[in-house]
């Protein structure tokens, strides 16, 4: 298979983190019999620096022509003082805009050897978690009308509106069915049906979607609040879950946090097609930048993301997977996630191991 990937390597740890995961995507093209190519682009604020602007015309368009983008990190104090509109982190909403990516997929998974690291207790999470927030990314609330007025009876009152469409519900559970295809078969859909009406028109959309497209998945609803419960009680009967743009937002940090460590952590953006925009949850941690201690993992779980999910090749994911499970039971650990006992290594290291499994 050949696949052209544009790379926005940003900013602070990003080069070090994209450098990583290209070296072990090479490493799957020369095992597996594919050919990637890689195109470097600007974005952020070393575009800010090159050429005054954080998400210049030239990468737009070669993202497009690209068969799926990996990302970084954007921003740093160097350009912490720009007003709003001029700052690296524009240049990300710009090309999720460009890009038409409407879902933000991020699995927090706690992998078996750092189960230490959850705050949950072991029983819990020792057979390991992986949870998959799919969360619609450009509708409900945080997209709805909203504003303030007088109220004559109670003072200044403000209002949000969450509001969903069939178009909208529809495209988010086919991410979230296709992605549970290659999984367990099974989503876990978040409303709060009890109560609201949009929530209501989520919940008979997806089943519906389902039972029409998806006749092989298993949907089941589950209120937001008794999810928020569940995460915690039992976090290891979820795998895909199903989110609105606010339910996600709050349910997808309460399930990273069960895995303990943000340099862990991959997440990917989807629209129609099959290109995405893969890149570690965590920023570009400019403290420990051009160090070489920064973890490459999170970065290089979301290029293995992309060869499953853009690229359907879940054979090449799995490796990548597998090949990060054994480095981490051989006791391997970047500075963030060191525990005693283990053996500590830099970044280029961590990457090297990895590549070396594949
Ligand atoms: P951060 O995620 O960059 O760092 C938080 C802490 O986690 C730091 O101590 C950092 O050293 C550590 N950390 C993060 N990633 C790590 C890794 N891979 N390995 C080891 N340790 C890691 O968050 P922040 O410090 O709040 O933000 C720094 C900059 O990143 C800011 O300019 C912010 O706007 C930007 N940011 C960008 C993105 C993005 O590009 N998607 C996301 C969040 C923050």
């Amino acid at each position: 298979m050949k696949k052209h990937i544009a790379v926005l390597a940003g900013d602070g740890i990003g080069p070090e983190i994209t450098d990583g995961a290209i070296a072990v995507l090479k490493k799957v093209a020369e095992k597996f019999g594919h050919e990637f190519t890689f195109e470097p682009l600007l974005m952020g604020g070393c575009a800010i620096d090159a050429c005054g602007e954080p998400l210049p015309a030239k990468t737009v368009e070669r993202c497009l022509a690209s068969d799926s983008v990996l990302l970084g990190a954007v921003g740093g104090p160097k350009w912490d003082t720009l007003p709003g509109d001029k700052r690296p982190e524009k240049g990300l909403l710009g090309i999720r805009k460009a890009l038409g990516l409407y879902s933000n997929i991020r699995p927090a998974k706690l992998w078996k050897a750092l189960a230490d690291a959850s705050p949950l207790k072991k029983q819990l999470v020792e057979n390991g978690v992986e949870i998959i927030v799919v969360r619609e990314l450009t509708g409900g609330i945080y997209f709805g009308e909203r504003g303030r007025y007088e109220d004559e009876a109670l003072g200044e009152t403000a209002w949000d509106t969450e509001k969903y469409s069939v178009t909208e519900i529809r495209r988010i559970a086919k991410i979230a069915c296709e992605l549970a295809r290659k999984r367990s078969g099974k989503v876990i859909s978040v409303d709060k049906a009890n109560v609201l009406e949009s929530s209501r028109l989520w919940r008979k959309t997806v089943h519906e979607y389902a039972e029409e497209n998806y006749p092989d998945v298993t949907v089941t609803d589950m209120l937001v609040d008794n999810t928020a419960m569940q995460i915690v009680k039992n976090p290891a009967q979820f795998d895909v879950m199903l989110t609105s743009n606010m339910f996600g937002d709050i349910l997808s940090d309460e399930a990273a946090q069960v895995t303990g460590s943000i340099g862990m952590l991959a997440s990917s953006s989807l629209g129609d097609g099959t290109r995405g925009l893969y890149e570690p949850i965590h920023g570009s941690a400019p403290d420990i930048a051009g160090q070489d201690v920064a973890n490459p993992i999170a970065t290089i779980l979301s290029a293995a993301m992309m060869l499953r999910d853009s690229f359907s090749l879940t054979e090449e994911y799995a490796a990548i997977e597998n090949a990060i499970a054994k480095v981490l039971d051989e006791g391997y650990r970047t500075a963030d996630i060191m525990s005693e006992g283990m053996t500590k290594v830099g970044c280029k290291e961590m990457t090297r191991l990895i590549a070396e499994r594949i």
